[in-house]
């Protein structure tokens, strides 16, 4: 079982929508905070895009580095806040990322749009992924928990908990 002192972390690792027209590639620097960079977040506009009841989601700060390696023909923009543009496919739905309007480089991404070999390894055989996948770098809850004064009570309390406290929670935006 990997732990927040020992788990697998990736070089890089890949995904995309739903009806692949939208592909990305993320490479992580040697830096990069896989804890304080995963985390999730149940606000309303959350829940509206993303048709459940938290985003788990995962930060890409420079120097890591989000690239699309699609055409991004399909690619769609929605700002449900002014400042903030939420990346979706056209064609299919898939809520892919948020970033701020004006580029920083900086990417939230939805980690349930990585690739099963990266989240948990499936098809592993002969690539740089260990058994298990990476799911665990991705999506370990150690970041913040925000909107938690949106929780549903008995359902969506202490989704940092996963066995035991992890991360910040915020009753709103952290920012
Ligand atoms: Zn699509």
């Amino acid at each position: 079982m990997p732990t927040e002192a020992d788990f697998a972390k990736p070089r890089f690792i890949t995904g995309g929508c739903l009806c692949g027209s939208l592909r990305y590639r993320i490479d992580f620097h040697d830096s990069h905070d896989f804890l304080g960079a995963s985390g999730t977040c149940q606000c309303t506009q959350d829940r509206k895009a993303t048709g459940s009841l938290w985003l788990q989601y995962h930060k890409v700060t420079p120097p890591s580095k989000f690239t699309f390696t699609s055409p991004t023909t399909s690619l769609k923009h929605y700002n449900a806040s002014p400042g903030a543009a939420r990346g979706f496919c056209g064609e299919c739905g898939s809520f892919l990322c948020w970033k701020p309007v004006e580029d920083t480089g900086r990417v939230t991404i939805s980690v349930g749009t990585v690739d099963s070999l990266y989240l948990f390894g499936e098809g592993a055989d002969g690539k740089e992924v260990p058994e298990g996948g990476f799911g665990f770098a991705l999506a370990n809850g150690g970041g913040d928990h925000e909107w938690c004064g949106n929780e549903i009570k008995g359902v969506t309390e202490g989704l940092s908990i996963l066995g035991h406290e992890r991360g910040k929670r915020w009753d709103g935006d952290p920012e």
